[in-house]
């Protein structure tokens, strides 16, 4: 990956006048002196004396400094069951609620959700201390947008760091923001509610109902706050930050390979199943992550379940056929590569043209055979010939259409893609036109001449020197 430089970054302008749950760091007003050209941080290199300009602190305070505290302060903190059991069950919940609300309900509308289910998603999904709903829609929004691209918030392209933590440490310049509507966001009170009051939710659910959950039901109040709270949340943080960076970098692609998101059941299990990315970046607005039933995909079995209780409706499913579709044209650009690689002989309109006299007397220098109006050298092949030496040899200087095509033997269809790996000319005459007609017929069966490689397709059994009923051979007469 390649590192970019700092006036390419992308930007959270939305972001910042968005959110106050991770509000990018200020920069410092224009200098008096007004004439000179107000230039953003972010223009400007890394040096020693503006480094912590560059810094976004209060980002760097809740997903790095807290973190690295309270999990020093858990080595001397004792895990008893309760709280341990406590923390994972937070987790999960927190966690849920940023793959479930966040990300599929709010970000991508992938179905509707009722009231208290939107309550539960925005108090928990606060307490994952990701920013406030609006805020990282916003900003997910932007990235389906402008994958991969210096919009893209966490654009995989300028590393793995990056894109896991690295987006969220460095100040941004707001003029570089990618754009997208958020009216609905603007309009759902829920999202609006926990957006102004973000940083009450950040503390009362990140730290105190953890806390005091654990302290109220079994007396382990600083256990309560730094399993269930800050460790507890920096799993959180990087199981959910796993999406931007893991998800872009191992897997595969079996829907489009031309842009990063990735499918791995890795990421699916450390990401609550958001790790089927490759899915989702084509496929964004259905609920699924995951389409078969054995892949992992708790986030899409939940809001199934929610759906049966009557909490989640509408739930979005883009159709077989279109996933379908895009399965196929993923494998079959594979295959255009993979045919790419192979010898399937100069192609019948590059052969050079030869009378028939020159191809009899070239014939004996060179063991040329003539085979439905194409002639091949099989000089090297003579020795290895299955059928034996002298069958082919009887063949030189001849046409051997009718040999070939079952006079004799009829040859496999591995053996005229053998044969045809060995053309060096077409026979000026009749037959000239007839090659033509041919080199038609090698794409028989299919409206696509060439394939995205901008290679013919010449199917099984379909070969220019394969004809249906064996012909009488040119120079039997
Ligand atoms: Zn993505
Ligand atoms: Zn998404």
């Amino acid at each position: 990956m390649v590192a970019e430089t700092s006036s390419s970054q992308p930007d959270q302008t939305d972001l910042r006048q968005r959110s106050v749950a991770v509000p990018v760091a200020e920069s410092p007003a224009p200098a008096s002196p007004a004439h000179k050209p107000y230039v953003h941080i972010t223009e400007k290199p890394f040096t020693l004396q503006n480094w912590h300009q560059h810094i976004n602190w209060l980002n760097v305070t809740l997903i790095i400094v807290i973190p690295v505290v309270g999990c020093t302060w858990a080595v001397f903190t004792p895990l008893c069951r309760k709280t341990a059991l406590w923390a994972f069950l937070y987790y999960y919940m927190t966690g849920i609620s940023i793959t479930g609300g966040y990300h599929r309900l709010w970000a991508h509308r992938a179905y509707s959700a009722r009231l208290p289910l939107k309550i539960f998603f925005a108090a928990f999904g606060g307490g994952a201390v990701e920013g406030s709903i609006r805020w990282w829609s916003a900003g997910h929004r932007v990235h389906h947008r402008y994958t991969d691209t210096d919009r893209d918030p966490y654009n995989v392209r300028r590393g793995l760091l990056y894109s896991h933590i690295g987006w969220m440490v460095f100040v941004k310049n707001p003029k570089k923001a990618g754009r997208v509507d958020i009216s609905d966001l603007n309009t759902d009170p829920i999202v609006k509610w926990q957006h102004r009051n973000y940083v009450l939710v950040l503390a009362v659910m990140g730290f105190l109902f953890p806390m005091a959950v654990a302290g109220l039901g079994w007396g382990d109040w600083k256990g309560g706050l730094i399993w269930a709270g800050v460790v507890r949340l920096t799993v959180v943080h990087h199981a959910t930050f796993c999406v931007n960076s893991l998800a872009h970098w191992i897997g595969d692609q079996p829907f489009d390979d031309r842009r990063s998101p990735r499918d791995h059941v890795l990421t699916a299990l450390v990401t609550f199943g958001e790790g089927y990315h490759n899915f989702h970046h084509e496929f964004p607005s259905d609920y699924r992550n995951a389409i078969k039933w054995y892949q992992y995909d708790p986030t899409k079995w939940l809001i199934w379940i929610f759906k049966k209780v009557g909490l989640a409706s509408d739930l979005q499913t883009f159709s077989q056929n279109a996933i379908e579709q895009g399965i196929v044209q993923q494998r079959q650009k594979k295959l255009d590569k993979w045919r790419s690689r192979l010898n399937w002989g100069v192609p019948l309109e590059l052969l050079p043209v030869m009378e028939f006299e020159d191809f009899q007397a070239q014939s004996k220098e060179r063991a040329l055979v003539l085979i439905a109006g194409v002639v091949h050298d099989v000089t090297n092949f003579i020795e290895g010939h299955p059928g034996g030496k002298a069958l082919i040899q009887s063949g030189i200087g001849k046409d051997a259409t009718a040999i070939f095509n079952g006079g004799v033997y009829d040859h496999s269809n591995a053996a005229h893609n053998l044969l045809s790996t060995m053309r060096v000319g077409v026979i000026r005459g009749g037959m000239e036109v007839e090659v033509w007609k041919m080199a038609q017929r090698e794409n028989k069966d299919s409206t696509i001449k060439l394939d995205s490689e901008k290679n013919s397709i010449v199917r099984a059994g379909s070969q220019a020197t394969r004809i249906s009923a064996p012909v009488m051979s040119a120079d039997a007469a």
